[in-house]
């Protein structure tokens, strides 16, 4: 049974020998790229070269791509402990053609690489295709000989990657594997699509258009490939196991929790232990990035993530901060591959064991709030946004922490008068300033929130205005 670290290498050098090169990760915060918060794919680095903006001295590439989907047109934050498949941090495999190679061979180094260096079962295969993309269909039958209902043809933008409104465009094609009946879950474009048995681990994506204006659309001369699959997921299928969260690496992070709070991954406390696995990688990852806990933007995405983590740890019963002592485990499982989480080790266990002290407290009492209020609620209520904003306010639960909280018990949160007493809030402060006439109202209220100290900003204005890529 093969290792994360050994499936990494055996894709990376699968593509080596195929004539591509390898190239590094490149950093969770994209370099020259505001409007991105995170790097969200493995084709992020490459953007410039795959417009022809940029040349290099290869056309082909593959690379282990550090990945971070917690904001923006990826977020898969609330899908962390409640699916099998969705992390916040991960690494996504890939391999790329700069108008090299196009979709035969793609599909065919695809195919190769899973059947023979992976071997994995042919009769657990299945893909789909962009419906209007016969193209595909024709090769997978030819070179993967699937028959016809293995070939699932999807009509919408599921399958249809775009960069943006304009720019380079293409279909795309992924690759699923069905883990069996014992998994709830049907095939991609089927009602039950979201379920985990059929697991899609592989995404290729032919670029073969590029959208100069929202009405037209024209061909590119030299078409290119832009390939993800996540790491974590091709290891479930090869390790034999129906959740990322049962492969080698999770299993001794999560052993790593049991030990350092005293609990048992089982019954209703495994999700906990996931969650905080999971978010330890993303809060690791980022801080060597150099990204810190703040209030806005990036930083504040990084805040709800440790927040999570540490509402999980306490529902698990620690008592004091226990975060920090986990990650000797991850440097010890993903060091080797990623140097910087060597060098950012002493920073990172600061970081963790001091955001972990200032909200500990505020943390107890923000939970006795939060049960008082929330005790006579049944499945399918809301919790008053009164409640949840003071939370916010006085406590320091990013939003998302209390709706977390209450998920379990089919609990939401009353959205719009948690706004209006958020706007209540900013237009007192304002008002309260008014006459001073020197910063605008936006800056005053920062400076309130900075003194005050237990206030959080959302960022969810930041998260709205990013870039869709
Ligand atoms: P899903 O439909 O499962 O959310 P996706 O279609 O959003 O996945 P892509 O954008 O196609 O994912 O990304 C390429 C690959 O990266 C996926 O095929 C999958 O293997 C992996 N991947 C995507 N999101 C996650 C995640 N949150 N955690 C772990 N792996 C992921
Ligand atoms: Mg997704
Ligand atoms: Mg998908
Ligand atoms: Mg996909």
């Amino acid at each position: 049974m093969s290792g994360v670290n050994e499936i990494r290498s055996t894709f990376l050098q699968y593509f080596a020998k195929n004539g591509h090169e390898p190239v590094a990760s490149s950093p969770l915060v994209p370099r020259n790229d505001p409007t991105l918060m995170f790097t969200n794919a493995g084709m992020v680095q490459f953007k410039n070269v795959f417009t022809g903006l940029e040349k290099r001295d290869y056309t082909r590439a593959t690379t282990a791509q550090k990945v971070v989907r917690a904001g923006g047109k990826h977020n898969d934050l609330d899908n962390v402990g409640f699916t099998a498949r969705h992390h916040t941090f991960f690494e996504m495999l890939g391999n790329f053609s700069f108008g090299d190679y196009f979709k035969e061979e793609a599909i065919s180094l695809a195919w190769n690489l899973v059947t023979k260096e992976f071997a994995l079962d042919k009769s657990r295969l299945l893909v789909t295709v962009y419906s209007e993309d016969e193209e595909a269909a024709r090769l997978w039958k030819s070179i993967a000989g699937f028959s016809d209902d293995k070939i699932i043809r999807i009509p919408t933008s599921d399958n249809f990657w775009t960069m943006g409104e304009t720019g380079p465009c293409g279909p795309c094609s992924e690759i699923f594997y069905d883990q069996g009946e014992s998994v709830w879950g049907g095939p991609p474009g089927s009602a039950e699509e979201d379920g985990d048995r059929f697991l899609e681990f592989w995404n290729l994506v032919f670029m073969q258009f590029e959208q100069v204006s929202p009405g037209e659309r024209v061909a590119l001369p030299r078409p290119s490939i832009d390939t993800g699959m996540g790491l974590e997921r091709i290891a479930a299928i090869l390790q034999g196991v129906t959740s990322n969260y049962e492969i080698d690496l999770f299993r001794r992070l999560i052993a790593a929790v049991e030990e350092a709070i005293g609990s048992r991954a089982e019954g209703d406390a495994l999700a906990s232990h996931r969650v905080i696995a999971d978010h330890l990688r993303a809060t690791a990852f980022l801080i060597a990035d150099g990204v810190l806990p703040s209030n806005e933007g990036r930083g504040y995405v990084l805040r709800r993530i440790m927040r999570r983590a540490m509402r999980h740890a306490k529902l698990l019963g620690a008592r004091e901060p226990v975060l920090f002592k986990l990650l000797p485990t991850l440097v010890s499982e993903m060091g080797r591959a990623y140097p910087e989480l060597v060098r950012a080790e002493a920073l990172i266990s600061e970081t963790l064991k001091l955001e972990e002290k200032r909200f500990l407290t505020t943390l107890d009492r923000g939970l006795i709030l939060l049960n008082e209020a929330s005790q006579d609620l049944a499945h399918g209520d809301s919790l008053d946004g009164e409640v949840a904003f003071k939370l916010y306010d006085t406590y320091g639960f990013p939003l998302d922490l209390t709706q977390d909280a209450l998920r379990a018990r089919g609990v939401g949160v009353d959205l719009s008068s948690f706004q209006s007493a958020m706007e209540r809030q900013k237009a007192e402060a304002r008002a309260s300033w008014v006459g001073s006439g020197e910063a605008a109202a936006e800056t005053v209220w920062f400076a309130i929130r900075e003194r005050e100290g237990a206030t959080e900003f959302l960022g969810y204005d930041t998260e709205a205005a990013e870039a869709e890529v």
